[in-house]
């Protein structure tokens, strides 16, 4: 039987609904039983791909291509479960499928309606594809209350009625925030949110309370009198220093055990959080610490390297260290770039778009090359060391890439045609911007002799892309005669995947995203790897 958990947010955004809807999922993963984590995003375009990542933080890539919210990021590193293109859904991707509805005529004769026709779309993508799970659960982004967000709070109402008490429970985050002033922490806000979410005709299960501080029994007493739930389902979530703690702490707290009393569940069932308690353990216990300059543009934001922030911590975990970052904003890289880049330890330049830093990067990727700092360029970060050394080691003065306008050398050009499985995937120049980049896994073919051979220690793996350009396979030959080794490339020849300079400690440039697939359990050997290098280079 497969059971739903509906997770919702009130008082304010950011309170780590993700966070906790990837933690539950960890603790019932830990007892044994199968979940799905599914995404609703209230906002109405059709994927975040075309969002500054500064606006909502990263992009996240699924295996299978899906350019999707970032929360499903929290829920692959939580539970080990590759997420699917059907785990997020957008207003938008509801509409355009009610709209292509409505002009074939699915509808006719009936005046469409949010109620009931957005709304069984809704219930229809939180059903859909959940064979074989114990439970889904279910994030509704945004807070109660938000106008994008009724159409799927009334989705989840009905499915709760539909579904009966046994099989379907909401929990919903609050805020319980403390006046410094008054020394108090404040009740009202959670009672407000959940007089909100009862309007709207939902009754919160599990009270999941956010707070600095521990929530005295009075005041818990009290949420539960005004909010009408069990005082042992108030339960509080307080702030921790690293994320991986949350399992530990909710579990702590009662989370999972209250989730499985709604249900009636035994919750004495098998229980194992050593993996857990390993990870906080290493995490608490690291020997060393090193720091790697990230040279990115969208620095203003943390949010917008989620990913790779974590896939850096998970290599940190794998060679006992804290990994330090140092953000430099490659727009205002100026002549203290090679200053500070000397004062790191490996240098990292992640992924991007446009033109605008793009020569700050480059700096960066000489400033590594010559003075043998290890480097780590990702997707952009690769393209740009392949400018780097083409321009001044081949010698091609005119090297560019064709995302900064026509270019005598596109080193870097545009992908029009790429291979799928066998299917063809075409591209005009003036192709429309959304989804239309190459998108998810696809194979790549590895040299054994070579860092990212050893690396890997197998000929071919699956990586995850998100670009629209290409390192151009026409100047292999001149690169090659410069000293790179193009130690990656796709199974037909003709896509670079992965470049190295094997002059140099450490420099890799890789054509996808390895950290989408990095997990605290499982480092990304080549953020392992890499980490393992500034550690070399410190000593
Ligand atoms: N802008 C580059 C491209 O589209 C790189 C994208 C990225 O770094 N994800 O190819």
């Amino acid at each position: 039987m497969t059971r739903f958990i509906f997770i919702t947010g009130g008082v304010v955004s950011s309170l780590g609904k993700g966070l906790a809807a990837a933690s539950l999922g960890a603790l019932l993963q830990a007892r044994g039983f199968k979940i799905r984590l599914r995404k609703l995003d209230p906002y109405l375009n059709v994927d975040p791909g075309t969002m500054s990542p500064t606006q909502h933080g990263e992009v996240f890539v699924t295996e299978d291509g899906a350019e999707t919210d970032l929360d499903l990021g929290h829920y692959e590193r939580f539970t080990g479960v590759d997420a699917r293109r059907g785990d997020n859904v957008t207003t938008g991707q509801i509409y355009s499928q009610l709209i292509v509805k409505e002009r074939r005529g699915d509808y006719l004769g009936g005046t469409v309606q949010v109620i009931p026709h957005v709304t069984d779309l809704i219930k229809e993508f939180i059903l859909k594809d959940t064979a074989g799970a114990d439970f889904v659960i279910c994030e509704i982004g945004g807070t109660v209350g938000d106008i994008e967000g009724l159409p799927f709070f009334e989705a989840i109402r009905q499915l709760g009625f539909e579904l009966g008490p046994k099989k379907a429970i909401f929990i919903h985050l609050t805020l319980v925030p403390y006046i410094a002033a008054a020394k108090e922490l404040k009740t009202k806000p959670t009672q407000h949110s959940v007089k909100e979410l009862r309007t709207i005709g939902i009754q919160p299960n599990i009270l999941l309370c956010r707070s600095e501080h521990e929530i005295p029994e009075a005041d818990r007493k009290k949420i539960a009198l005004f909010c009408n739930v069990a005082e042992n389902a108030v339960i509080p979530a307080l702030d921790t220093d690293n994320i991986y703690k949350v399992p530990l702490d909710y579990h702590a707290a009662g989370l999972d055990s209250e989730v499985l009393k709604c249900f009636e569940i035994d919750s004495k069932e098998r229980l194992d959080l050593q993996r857990w308690k390993n990870i906080i353990k290493n995490i608490r216990e690291t020997k060393d610490e090193i720091t790697i300059a990230v040279v990115g543009k969208y620095t203003g934001l943390k949010d917008s390297y989620k990913s790779l922030n974590e896939a850096l911590a998970h290599a940190g975990i794998a060679n006992n260290v804290t990994v330090n970052l140092k953000w430099i904003n490659a727009r205002n890289a100026d002549s203290g770039l090679e200053k500070k880049l000397l004062e790191a330890h490996g240098i990292l330049v992640p992924g991007g778009f446009g033109q605008d830093g793009a020569e700050g990067k480059i700096a960066a990727v000489k400033i590594a090359r010559e003075n043998k700092i290890p480097y780590f360029g990702i997707c952009f970060g690769m393209q740009m060391a392949v400018i780097e050394c083409a321009r001044n080691v081949a010698k091609i003065k005119d090297a560019g890439s064709s995302e900064f306008g026509e270019c005598g050398d596109p080193v870097v050009g545009l992908m029009t045609e790429w291979l799928r499985g066998n299917a063809l995937e075409k591209r005009g120049k003036k192709a429309d911007l959304g989804g239309t980049m190459r998108l998810g896994a696809y194979p790549c073919l590895l040299e054994k002799a070579s860092l990212a051979g050893k690396i890997y220690g197998m000929a071919k793996i699956y990586e995850r892309h998100r670009h629209r350009y290409e390192v151009n396979i026409n100047y292999k030959e001149k690169l090659e005669k410069a000293g790179m080794k193009f130690s990656g490339l796709s199974p037909d020849g003709n896509l670079p995947e992965i470049i190295e300079l094997p002059g140099h400690p450490w420099f890799i440039g890789v054509q996808f995203h390895p950290e989408f697939k990095s997990r605290p359990f499982a480092p990304h050997p080549l953020f392992a790897s890499f980490i393992k290098a500034t550690l070399k280079k410190k000593s």
